[in-house]
């Protein structure tokens, strides 16, 4: 009776973040959450899921650390909260910024903070226009990102999104974004060229920065071939162009490395991160600047920075943070993260082996993908209306794990991120409901 009750509580006054109204309206919540521990997940009727996505690809280390509530009450006990607009600091929001600092890339040294990731590009969109208003060359505005690339749903963030269907609702679109081509169907050397090409087309004198995720996750898990970020990196320094470096999922140990851009020593200009730096134990985010940024800022702004968000640098989100850090570096998260990324990919490579509907298996640290598709041989893709993806989402969700499809552009890709804290008899069993559930659905559509 209680989860009937929630059901219909939830239908009738809570509007679902990328929800289909439709769908929320007719079956409400197919499962509520009460209790999380470690890598598992409890529903209000008792049942317990592998959280193969650490939820938003983002509880980093994992469910239930009785150590970053602690610290959270004991800050929220001692200044839960005070300003830091202008004049006003406070010790958690200092020694973060340190911390953040130490361990972001060389150069990189000071750090505004937001709530979340959308607020971060934004931020670092209009940190990057400043630098170059400050420069003298306003006219610099344009926004480069990538198709397929996912940067939030706030104005700006959401015009950079290279998936078209986040555009839709009214009036998010804003001037001077452009995209080129990812790394995917497209060849490398093609994909770098796109970039040129934007460039020269647009003009490199209005071009502010160029946007990417290290690996572009909502976007199905796309990892760049190697040589891809350091040419495009020469490619801004040749049309003096910054460059952002999107660490929101890739950063705090998740693909093996303290943060993505580490795998090709690639250098950003401005690297934003959220998600994992609190685990999503409480919201938080962030930009990190180099010095050469905060130098013109610290020389040549005259009078107020006009940007800031109530809770920047909030002392609470900021002590949890500083544990969070902590705790990913000394139970060696990102080395952990790597090794268990090898043995997921071993299991990956084993399911496309001895199945008939799985192309490209990849990981990168804990960041994976099982792409589907109806011919292996040739990677003809499933007609959308198979919703195969779908179909394997759910004999998941039926084995107790929860995976997150990606079906845009045709594709049927099976997305994994699961805690960086899971050990190898935890990725094994995975693997194997993942194996289980692949043919399953295999026999299901009459492919065995
Ligand atoms: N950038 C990337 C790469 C993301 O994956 C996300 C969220 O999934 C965002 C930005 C937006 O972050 P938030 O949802 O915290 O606003």
């Amino acid at each position: 009776p209680l989860s009937k009750n929630l059901n219909e509580l939830d239908q009738k006054h809570f509007i679902h973040p990328t929800s289909s109204i439709q769908q929320q309206q007719e079956h409400g919540p197919a499962y509520i959450f009460e209790k999380g521990d470690g890598i598992y997940l409890t529903d209000n009727k008792g049942e317990t899921y592998i959280d193969a996505m650490s939820s938003l690809w983002n509880v980093n280390l994992g469910h239930g650390r009785s150590e970053l509530a602690e610290v959270a009450k004991e800050q929220m006990e001692k200044l839960a909260f005070s300003s830091a607009f202008s004049t006003f600091s406070h010790k958690p929001a200092i020694l973060l910024a340190e911390k953040i600092a130490s361990i972001a890339p060389k150069g990189l040294n000071a750090v505004f903070f937001t709530s979340g990731g959308s607020e971060s590009n934004d931020t670092a969109f209009k940190l990057a226009r400043h630098y170059w208003k400050l420069k003298g060359k306003p006219e610099r505005r344009k926004i480069i990102s990538r198709k397929k690339a996912y940067h939030g749903v706030a104005a700006a963030s959401t015009s950079a999104t290279g998936i078209p269907q986040f555009w839709d609702m009214a009036g998010t679109f804003m001037p001077d974004f452009v995209h080129a081509e990812t790394p995917y169907e497209k060849g490398t050397t093609e994909a770098i060229e796109s970039v040129r090409q934007v460039i020269e087309q647009e003009g490199p004198e209005t071009i502010t920065a160029f946007i990417a995720e290290p690996v572009q996750g909502a976007g199905g898990v796309i990892i760049p071939p190697d040589d891809y970020f350091q040419e495009v990196r020469k490619l801004c320094d040749e049309y003096g162009i910054l460059f952002i470096a999107d660490e929101i999922i890739t950063g705090f140990g998740r693909t093996g490395k303290m943060f993505g851009m580490e795998h090709w020593n690639v250098q950003p200009d401005l690297m934003t991160f959220a998600k994992g730096v609190t685990s999503g134990y409480i919201p938080f985010g962030g930009v990190v600047v180099s010095d050469e940024i905060h130098d013109m800022m610290k020389e040549r702004s005259t009078g107020t920075l006009f940007h800031g968000f109530t809770y920047s640098g909030h002392p609470t989100a900021s002590a949890v943070a500083l544990k969070n850090i902590d705790i990913l570096e000394n139970e060696n998260l990102a080395a952990n993260s790597q090794k268990m990324g090898k043995r997921l990919l071993q299991g990956f490579e084993r399911i496309k082996k001895d199945t008939n509907m799985v192309g490209d298996v990849r990981t990168l640290g804990l960041l994976g993908a099982v792409e589907l598709v109806k011919d292996p041989s040739t990677n003809e893709r499933f007609p959308a209306e198979w919703k195969v993806a779908g179909k394997v989402i759910n004999a998941l969700y039926d084995r107790g794990v929860i995976c997150r499809p990606v079906t845009f552009d045709s594709t049927d890709i099976i997305c994994f991120s699961p805690p960086l804290i899971i050990n190898e008899e935890q990725i094994d069993t995975m693997v194997e409901k993942v194996y289980d559930a692949v043919l399953a659905v295999e026999k299901e559509i009459g492919l065995k």
